[in-house]
């Protein structure tokens, strides 16, 4: 029974994503945290690769590869605390890596790439997890995509990544079978107990996007119609602040700030009276960030920035 689910659902993922015959995927426990680590164990081949950091995960990911490798940091926005991703054409990139490693989107400083680093011979890695899915991908700009699927696809707890055939089965022998790529592709995802649930609602969204919404082309222009309501209120007044470069601006996860730390506490109160929760920004950041995935309705978009006008006068 089990088995024309997990067959429908990457099947559905093919379809949607248009993912080339040449490329593998594979549903795979402990989220895309877990994929830090497998990124270096299975693609790192000559004990180096490069990454560009535009934020925490991408940090995230840099110092986990640290531990299995050379990690070059070829280009860092941290200078301009994260509201930017770094010129892709202006990073020296290194002659031996293995691969390139970039997060394309920026779940807590709501930054992405528009553009992504293409080197000859260099396959580019990449964490989508808070982007997935949210509009067309050319998967043959890739070596690996990965993404943990909670914020777009269904519960928490499983990554899928999707793998050029080339890539895989250069691990070390000492990779332990759970954590080494291969094994989980050649064995169907099912070399152990798969997360069930997971792949079972990846499908259920997966015919929903295919279904109801129309594709991922349509997805896109609802997520940039949602996205631009927000944006384009934070560009037309003075009150609140979105720190973040416009040409790098997410889809997905939109920041700002108020004039200050207390009025920010008393936005997030407020609006969690008023129904809209989630708004607080990340610890590290502060602020405010409205996370605006697929399964928002552009309804509540409209209904934030209500609120947000409202606020602004009545504080101002
Ligand atoms: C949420 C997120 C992660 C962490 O995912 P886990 O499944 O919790 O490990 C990694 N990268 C990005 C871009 C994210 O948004």
């Amino acid at each position: 029974m089990y088995d024309a689910i997990i067959k429908d659902t990457e099947a559905s993922l093919r379809r949607v994503m248009n993912i080339p015959d040449n490329y593998k995927v594979g549903f795979f426990q402990g989220g895309a945290s877990t994929q830090f680590a497998m990124v270096p164990m299975n693609l790192m081949t000559t004990g180096e690769a490069d990454y560009l950091v535009s934020g925490q995960f991408s940090k995230k990911a840099a110092d986990e590869a640290k531990k299995f490798g050379r990690v070059n940091i070829v280009a860092s926005t941290k200078e301009e605390n994260f509201s930017c991703v770094p010129d892709v054409d202006a990073a020296i990139y290194s002659k031996n890596a293995s691969y390139i490693h970039i997060c394309q989107n920026n779940t807590i400083y709501g930054t992405r790439y528009t553009k992504v680093p293409q080197v000859a011979g260099v396959p580019l890695v990449a964490d989508m997890s808070s982007c997935i899915l949210s509009g067309p991908v050319d998967v043959t700009k890739y070596g690996c995509i990965y993404f943990g699927v909670q914020k777009n696809v269904a519960p928490a707890g499983m990554a899928i990544a999707i793998i050029r055939e080339d890539l895989l089965g250069h691990a070390a022998e000492n990779v332990p079978s759970m954590l080494n790529y291969k094994t989980i592709i050649d064995n169907d995802s099912m070399y152990n107990t798969p997360p069930c649930f997971c792949i079972y609602m990846t499908g259920l969204v997966l015919h929903w996007i295919e279904d109801e919404i129309g594709g991922l082309a349509e997805m896109e222009k609802r997520n940039e119609r949602k996205a631009a309501v927000l944006y384009d209120y934070l560009d037309s007044q003075d009150f609140f602040k979105n720190p973040v470069k416009k040409s790098d601006r997410s889809l997905m996860n939109v920041t700002f700030t108020s004039p200050s730390a207390e009025l920010d506490k008393k936005f997030c109160a407020e609006a969690a009276e008023a129904g809209f929760v989630n708004l607080k920004g990340h610890r590290s950041v502060g602020g405010m960030r409205a996370s605006i995935y697929n399964a928002m309705p552009a309804e509540g978009v409209d209904k934030l920035v209500d609120f947000m006008k409202k606020f602004a006068a009545e504080n101002a």
